[in-house]
C-alpha cells in the first residue's frame, strides 16, 4: 500500500495533539483527523455570559510531573488560586467542622480499604470493601462516582488503587483554552469522521466522510465507548482480546451545569465547594466563583446524571439551581444571566465522561497499549494505569504510542 503520510492519529484530544507533536519534531509526516469542528476533545472552554468555564477537564493533576502544568508555567499562564473551603449543607444548615471531620475520617477509611485490597491484587467491586456508615456512605458513593464517572458496585479495586492521586491545579483561562492554544501548530483536519481502519501487514488505509487517506501506522485516541460500539469499524476486525478490553473500560457519567449570575449571590470566598448532604444518588457538588467569576459549577456524576442528562439540558439546570437554592435562598433565581450544560454522554464521538476498569478487568488497559501488527496504536486516558480518566494521563499515553510508532517505522 502506498502511503499518503507515514502516521495518522484519530482523535485531536490530549493524547492525539501529544502524539501527532512528537511524530512531526521526528520529522515524520502526520494528518490528525478530528470529528468535531474543534480540538481539544473532552477539554475545551466555553464562554457562558462573558465568564470562561471548562465543560469537560478543569484540573491540571498530578501536577507535580503534568506536562501540561510545566506547559502552562513556561508559557507564562496565570494559575488560578485553589479552593478556600470546602462546606457541606445539610438539614439544618451548614455542617461544622465536627461534622465535616467525620465525613472526612469515613472517606478515607473507605479508600484506604480499596487500596489495601488493590494493592494486595484483589480485583473485586470496590462496593464490596467499603466500611458502612450509617450517615455517609451515600455520599462516598457518589464521590466515588464522581471521581471514576461510576458507583462503586461498578469499578474494580485494582485498578482505583493504580491511579496516582496528587497536587491539583488549574489555569485562569481554562484547561480547554491551554490545550487549543497548545495544539494550533498540529495539521487538524476538523469535522472529519472516521468511519472505517482497513489494515493489513503493507499498511493502513482510513476512510472518513470526505475520503481516504493510506499511512504506514494508525495511532487512534477515540474513547473506549466509542471503538466499543464500532463507531469506527476496522477492517479485518480487531482480535477479540481488544474489543474485550474496550468494553470492560467503559465511560462512566460526568456531566456540568454552569450557573452565571450578575453579581455574587454566595457570599463565600472564590473558588469554594459546595456539596449536599444527602442519602440515595440524586446530587450535584459545586464549585462556586471559580477563577473569582459570578457563577456556579455544578458536577453531576454516575447513574444520576446519566437519567438527568438523558432529560436534556433545562432539567440538568433546574436540579442544580434548585439545590442551590436550598443553602443560598430563592434569591439567586432572580440574579441569573446564563446557563450551559455539557452532554458528554450523549455525544457520539465521546460517549460519556472517563473510563474505569469493571471488577477483574483492571489488567485490561496493559491490553490496549500493545500495538496491532505494528500498524495500529491506541492512545487516550483509557490506556493510561497510573493517569487514567485525566488530560495528563492521556497525553502521557500520546507520547508513549509515538515514540512506539517512531519506533516501528524505522
Ligand atoms: C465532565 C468531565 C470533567 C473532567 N474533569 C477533568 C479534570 O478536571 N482534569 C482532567 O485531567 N481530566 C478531566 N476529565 C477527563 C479528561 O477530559 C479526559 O480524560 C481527556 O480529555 C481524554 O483525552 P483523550 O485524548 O484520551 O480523549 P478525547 O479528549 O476524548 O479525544 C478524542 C478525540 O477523538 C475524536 N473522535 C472520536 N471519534 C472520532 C472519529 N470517528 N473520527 C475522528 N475523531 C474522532 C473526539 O471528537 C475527540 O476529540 C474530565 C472529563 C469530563 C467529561
Amino acid at each position: 500500500m502506498k502511503s499518503d503520510v507515514d502516521v495518522v492519529v484519530v482523535g485531536a484530544g490530549s493524547a492525539g495533539l501529544s502524539a501527532a507533536k512528537t511524530i512531526l519534531a521526528q520529522g515524520c509526516t502526520v494528518q490528525v483527523l478530528e470529528a468535531k469542528d474543534r480540538i481539544g476533545g473532552r477539554a475545551t472552554t466555553l464562554d457562558l455570559s462573558g465568564m470562561p468555564w471548562d465543560p469537560g477537564a478543569y484540573w491540571l493533576h498530578h501536577s507535580e510531573d503534568n506536562f501540561f502544568a510545566k506547559y502552562a508555567a513556561e508559557s507564562g499562564v496565570q494559575f488560578d488560586e485553589m479552593p478556600r473551603s470546602s462546606r457541606m449543607w445539610t438539614a439544618t444548615g451548614w455542617a461544622d467542622e465536627a461534622i465535616m471531620a467525620e465525613r472526612d475520617a469515613y472517606f478515607d477509611a473507605a479508600f484506604e480499604a480499596i487500596d489495601k485490597m488493590g494493592a494486595a491484587g484483589v480485583d473485586v467491586p470496590a462496593s464490596e470493601v467499603i466500611p458502612t456508615h450509617p450517615r455517609f456512605q451515600s455520599m462516598f458513593s457518589t464521590w466515588y462516582a464522581a471521581l471514576s464517572g461510576a458507583e462503586p458496585e461498578f469499578c474494580s479495586t485494582l485498578d482505583q488503587s493504580r491511579y496516582r492521586d496528587g497536587v491539583n491545579l488549574r489555569v485562569k483561562p481554562g484547561y480547554g483554552a491551554l490545550l487549543a492554544a497548545y495544539g494550533a501548530d498540529v495539521p487538524v483536519a476538523l469535522s472529519t469522521p472516521v468511519e472505517r481502519i482497513v489494515w493489513d501487514k503493507s499498511g493502513v488505509r482510513v476512510e472518513t466522510i470526505k475520503g481516504a487517506i493510506t499511512c504506514r501506522a494508525i495511532i487512534v485516541t477515540a474513547s473506549t465507548a466509542v471503538l466499543a460500539r464500532g463507531g469506527i469499524k476496522f477492517e479485518p476486525a480487531l482480535p477479540a482480546a481488544y474489543q474485550d478490553a474496550l468494553e470492560r473500560l467503559p465511560l462512566g457519567t460526568a456531566e456540568k451545569v454552569a450557573l452565571a449570575f450578575d453579581r455574587d449571590v454566595f457570599g463565600l470566598a472564590d473558588n469554594s465547594h459546595v456539596q449536599f448532604e444527602h442519602q440515595g444518588e440524586e446530587t450535584v457538588r459545586f464549585q462556586i466563583k471559580p477563577g473569582g467569576y459570578h457563577i456556579a459549577i455544578g458536577y453531576l456524576a454516575g447513574r444520576f446524571a446519566e437519567q438527568l442528562e438523558k432529560q436534556g439540558t433545562a432539567a440538568m439546570v433546574d436540579f442544580a439551581e434548585g439545590q442551590l437554592v436550598k443553602a443560598f435562598g430563592a434569591d439567586i433565581r432572580k440574579a441569573r444571566i446564563g446557563a450551559d450544560t455539557s452532554h458528554w454522554r450523549s455525544d457520539p464521538y465521546i460517549g460519556g465522561g472517563y473510563s474505569y476498569a469493571v471488577p477483574g478487568a483492571a489488567g485490561v488497559r496493559d491490553t490496549l497499549t500493545n500495538p496491532i501488527n505494528e500498524r495500529i496504536f491506541f492512545a487516550g486516558e483509557a490506556c493510561s494505569l497510573p493517569h487514567f480518566g485525566t488530560v495528563n494521563g492521556a497525553n502521557e499515553t500520546g507520547f508513549a504510542a509515538a515514540a512506539a510508532v517512531l519506533l516501528a517505522l524505522t
